[in-house]
């Protein structure tokens, strides 16, 4: 399996979670950044990366948008355009009211997405798009570029927006959030498997009730395949049957060997 989006700089013991992740026969991850400081570590981390194969992700998170350090993490990305797989994670959050009414945060915000995302049409690479809160707008800023592979990362926005995604030909991913959360498992299981991705956007910490009895855990790579299985239940579709196509549409976005 691909763990699809992964914090991996965030990660407490790298090497423990790797190792973690190869026991369980995780093959490859895609390491998503959040800003010019973790661009620089994924590549750092991709470049060290044998088993499991580290994808290098670049871009910066809408909750860290700094319109300041786009001209260095453009000519980042430029110079390192062979080895990185997608600009992201890119987007906007305006889930939270103070950013609602913080008018110079959704400017900035809206510069860093907007100039990333036109930069991955320029240097012709998929994108990684976060969207919460600002579900239409992402949509409608990533279409109206021309861009033409994308995965909208843990959507749970409305099916209305949904159905403008998939008809665009776009992605949607599942994260263990689909145990708990009705919007999440609304879009999943709207959505065609040939549309899906799976990942953990670990190291986030799951916290409601899972089937399983645990309260909640901290995500790592190897989590992917409780996302697969979650996903498998919501979907009542065979393990082995989902993995292969889910692995064939990240390794078709993503243009992984
Ligand atoms: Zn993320």
């Amino acid at each position: 399996m691909i763990d699809t989006h992964a914090h991996l700089e965030q990660i407490e013991d790298l090497e423990q979670a790797f190792e973690n992740a190869r026991n369980v026969g995780i093959k490859g991850i895609v390491g998503v950044s959040v800003d010019l400081e973790s661009s620089k570590q994924i590549l750092a981390i991709s470049k060290a990366s044998i088993d499991p194969i580290v994808y290098a992700g670049m871009g910066m998170h809408p909750s860290e948008a700094k319109p300041d350090d786009l001209n260095e993490l453009t000519e980042l990305i430029k110079e390192n355009v062979s080895r990185i797989k997608v600009v992201g994670e890119i987007g906007l959050d305006f889930f939270y009211k103070w950013v609602r009414k913080d008018e110079q945060k959704k400017k900035e915000q809206r510069e860093v997405f907007q100039r990333l995302v036109k930069l991955a049409k320029d240097v012709d690479l998929p994108i990684a798009v976060h969207s919460r809160g600002k579900w239409r707008e992402c949509f409608e800023t990533v279409k109206d570029c021309g861009i033409k592979d994308c995965v909208f990362h843990w959507f749970s926005g409305p099916i209305d927006v949904l159905e403008d995604i998939l008809s665009s030909g776009y992605y949607v991913s599942a994260t263990p959030s689909i145990a708990y959360s009705e919007q999440s498992q609304e879009v999943i299981k709207h959505s065609p498997i040939e549309q899906t991705l799976v990942e953990t956007d670990c190291p986030v910490y799951y916290r409601n009730k899972f089937g399983d009895g645990q309260d909640g855990f901290r995500a790592e790579p190897k989590d992917v395949l409780r996302t697969l299985e979650l996903y498998c239940k919501l979907k009542k579709i065979g393990e082995e049957e989902a993995a292969l196509v889910l692995n064939g549409n990240a390794r078709k976005l993503f243009r992984l060997s």
